[in-house]
């Protein structure tokens, strides 16, 4: 796929590749694919909503690249911000009761921001390393309660938690479970709460340390939970001793049009998982907040160490970088922004469905959304070649980056586009995705 050929661009772009293919593991990405095309875009320059290619074509960063450049592409303040950190602190360790002000100051932010009692905050890198941070918390915290039973993590079918050992066994996707030997003492639940009513008598509650999911499931489809669910997952959990862990890597830091996704489902779980949108995806930068209770419980019967630390937990410039973004996220009332371009963006969608039949579902909430296509709607028939792969490929040539989800049937157009969009670029999304679908459709 080429939007724009510009001679001297496409040979900078042809040595770069050359190199990509020789030295270059790419992650999620078939290597054959990589040898045979090379890069689909080689990105050099980002503002506001949109990405900039190496052969100079401008294009809607429609899922904020990975459902993280939240804020949007080239701010300067966050630049900037790392830079002085870097000047004068590039690094000290947080282990063994070291801080520095950065670290000191993003936990305090990040406890002002969350609902409930969260108030403690474990830093990592990324979302992975903050999902098996909470596993290894979950069992460290029974273990010490005397509970040595309590080890199995539940998740739900079509959830993703990440790649490490112990994120991709929580994940609800079989797919990056295909791997020998991942971890044990992982289960996974439909979405039904008789489900996880069933496997909790199957199992035992004194064999399950905890139940975790996102509040809507990101790469499993952009799916919202069953009304009421989370009120009950909560009730199920306190009745069951088994702690909740809400995974809000996509959803937090106002991706829904609330601080939190679980906001909008009133449940407040025990720990939550974050990452991507604390620092927009300027620094790598994730964690996990554990509540007061939680915390108040692990001083109290404790008595080593917690032998659990990443070199980067709690990294003086992400933290910086973080803090910087989570300001301009409230002064410049992104969250709102948010709510009214999300309405736009959903409304869009809405239309959409009523002009195009192979719609047969849009949902989302907030600048999250996704939809769903169908070749027969009466009679549930998918098409034999996912749709949403051509429409994807389709919206790249408009100038529009969506994704595509293909999971057991479902065949689903994901979009998440950065918080400072507009009007006129919500609309803009719904016409490339109404041109590319029309002439996918005619062949
Ligand atoms: N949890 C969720 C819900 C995610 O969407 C992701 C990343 N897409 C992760 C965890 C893993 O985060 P990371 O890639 O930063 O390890």
């Amino acid at each position: 796929m080429i939007l724009k050929k510009n001679e001297d661009l496409q040979s900078k772009y042809e040595e770069l590749a050359a190199i990509d293919k020789r030295h270059f593991m790419h992650p999620t990405t078939s290597f054959k694919q990589q040898q045979e095309q090379g890069p689909k875009f080689i990105f050099t320059e980002g503002k506001g909503i949109y990405l900039k290619d190496i052969r100079g074509n401008w294009i809607i960063d429609g899922l904020s690249s990975l459902w993280n450049v939240n804020i949007g592409h080239g701010r300067p303040e966050l630049g900037i911000a790392a830079m002085e950190q870097m000047k004068k602190l590039a690094f000290s360790s947080t282990f063994a009761t070291n801080s520095h002000e950065p670290v000191i100051r993003l936990s305090e932010k990040v406890a002002e921001m969350m609902p409930g009692d969260l108030s403690m905050t474990f830093f990592t890198s990324g979302g992975s390393e903050a999902n098996d941070t909470a596993f290894k918390t979950v069992r460290h915290y029974w273990e010490l309660k005397g509970c040595f039973g309590k080890k199995k993590i539940i998740s739900r079918k079509k959830s993703y938690h990440g790649v490490s050992v112990g994120a991709s066994s929580a994940t609800g996707l079989p797919a990056f479970r295909a791997f020998p030997s991942l971890a044990p003492d992982f289960y996974y639940v439909d979405s039904q709460i008789e489900s996880l009513k069933n496997l909790i008598k199957e199992e035992g509650a004194d064999t399950i340390a905890a139940f975790i999911s996102e509040p809507i499931q990101g790469s499993g489809g952009v799916n919202l939970p069953p009304e009421n669910y989370f009120k009950e997952v909560r009730e199920i959990c306190d009745q069951n001793n088994i702690l909740f862990i809400a995974d809000e890597v996509i959803t937090g830091f106002g991706r829904t049009g609330k601080n939190f996704g679980m906001e909008n489902f009133d449940a407040v779980p025990d720990i939550m998982v974050i990452a991507k949108g604390i620092s927009s995806g300027y620094a790598p930068i994730g964690g996990m907040v554990i509540s007061e209770k939680l915390k108040n419980e692990l001083i109290e019967l404790s008595e080593g160490v917690f032998m659990h630390g990443y070199t980067y937990s709690g990294h003086p410039m992400c933290c910086a970088v973080a803090l910087k973004n989570l300001e301009i996220i409230e002064e410049e009332n992104l969250i709102g922004n948010v709510r009214n371009m999300g309405d736009k963006m959903q409304e869009g969608f809405k239309w959409l469905k009523d002009r195009h039949e192979v719609i047969s579902d849009v949902r989302g909430m907030g600048l999250l959304g996704a939809i769903e296509l169908m070749k027969d709607k009466d009679t549930n028939t998918s098409f034999e070649q996912p749709l949403s792969v051509k429409v994807v490929e389709e919206a790249l040539n408009h100038g529009l980056l969506g994704r595509s989800i293909i999971y057991e049937g479902q065949d689903t157009l994901a979009f998440a586009p950065p918080f400072c969009i507009n009007k006129e670029q919500v609309e803009k999304i719904i016409s490339i995705i109404d041109t590319s679908l029309t002439k996918v459709l005619k062949g």
